[in-house]
């Protein structure tokens, strides 16, 4: 890629942020109607079926063409009408069955990168196994967002506000990538973010499925809460929790936590894992001064911009106080009580 078109990607970032950060400084109803309803730059059309047929559609195109894929386009479509984006070809994943559906099976709960998010909300068996994806997935936008908007595009968007992105780090969630060249790429969802609004998909490779990992051998709990100025809003705070507890007492009269994930919303550029108060938590029983402890590691490590949500020593504050609610929750999710 040219170092003219880097810049031009990483100033469409730039001015993509300032826009959404007026936008929910102004709400959006206030938002000007002539830049909302701009003309979309005309482009082509594909919708494969498969992915067999996607990869015979990208090497179809020529290489210096633009491509976006296209999902719930909740993200993609506002970008296009304020111009910040202009794709050359579209292409279109709503028929590729291939991206479709989930299963919930052995070891892992996988879901493919075209499963909107009202998918995951209605799927009992997955909520009732991991509450924290329906406590994060129900508070994002509203029921159309959630009717529309997928897994995949969620994640693939890399905005750092971005609810379910910090939610898959606390889950401890692997990303599939086919890339352009056909091989498939596995990657720990924490490393997937590369900076703001950045990720580590090329232009034409394709985010295909998301697995979180399952561990019959041990218990768990785990919640996600979000600090939000109105309903629907994107997070001020957002603070997603994974504990794992060993199932049998080994020695002390307290469970200790085996494994621990944090993600934190909204925190930095990027979606935040929580490794300081992560590696505190392991090793120990859950207590009410651990979690004093860990929230405070957890507050130090976020680098919250200051905006009309709120300055950044409140949001570090709310982080703070966050990250010690939903540990209490996710303890108590696994049937456990402080010691
Ligand atoms: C009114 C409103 C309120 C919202 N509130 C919230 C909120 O509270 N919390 C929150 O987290 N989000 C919120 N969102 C954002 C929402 O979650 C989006 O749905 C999500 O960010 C994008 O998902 P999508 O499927 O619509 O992706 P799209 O908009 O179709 O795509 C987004 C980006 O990902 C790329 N992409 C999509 N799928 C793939 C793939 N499989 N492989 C590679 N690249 C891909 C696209 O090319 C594009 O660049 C809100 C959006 C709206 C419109």
């Amino acid at each position: 890629m040219t170092r003219a078109r880097l810049d031009r990607i990483e100033f469409s970032k730039v001015i993509l942020n300032r826009i959404k950060v007026a936008m929910r400084d102004m709400s959006v109803r206030a938002f000007p109607a002539s830049m909302g309803s701009a003309e979309i730059a005309d482009f082509q059309y594909r919708a494969p079926a498969s992915l067999n047929e996607l990869r015979r559609v990208l090497r179809s195109i020529p290489r210096r063409s633009e491509v976006k894929f296209i999902a719930g386009g909740m993200s993609l479509i506002p970008t296009m009408k304020l111009g910040l984006v202009s794709p050359s070809f579209l292409i279109d994943l709503n028929q590729t069955k291939d991206l479709k559906g989930w299963t919930l099976e052995g070891r892992s709960l996988r879901v493919g990168s075209m499963a909107r998010y009202s998918d995951i909300l209605e799927a009992k068996r997955i909520t009732r196994l991991f509450p924290e994806l329906e406590d994060c997935i129900s508070q994002i936008g509203d029921m159309q967002v959630r009717n529309r908007g997928t897994i995949g595009g969620a994640l693939a968007h890399g905005d750092p506000s971005g609810d379910l992105s910090s939610c898959m780090i606390a889950l401890g969630a692997v990303l599939k990538i086919k890339r352009e060249k056909g091989s498939l790429d596995k990657i720990p969802v924490e490393e997937f973010f590369k900076g703001f609004f950045s990720t580590s998909l090329g232009a034409r490779d394709v985010l295909t499925e998301v697995e979180v990992p399952l561990d019959s051998k041990l218990l768990r709990g785990g919640s996600y809460l979000k600090l939000e100025r109105t309903a629907g809003d994107f997070a001020t705070v957002g603070v997603g929790v994974s504990l794992w507890f060993e199932k049998r007492l080994t020695g002390t009269n307290a469970r200790r936590i085996v494994r621990a994930g944090i993600g934190l919303t909204s925190a930095g550029d990027r979606p935040l894992k929580g490794r300081r108060g992560e590696k505190l938590l392991v090793g120990s029983p859950p207590s009410e001064e651990l979690f004093g402890n860990v929230s405070s590691a957890v507050a130090e490590e976020t680098d919250p911009s200051s905006d009309v949500r709120g300055d950044k020593e409140f949001k570090k504050q709310m982080f703070r106080v966050f990250a010690k609610r939903a540990l209490i929750r996710s303890t108590e999710r696994a049937g456990l009580r402080l010691g």
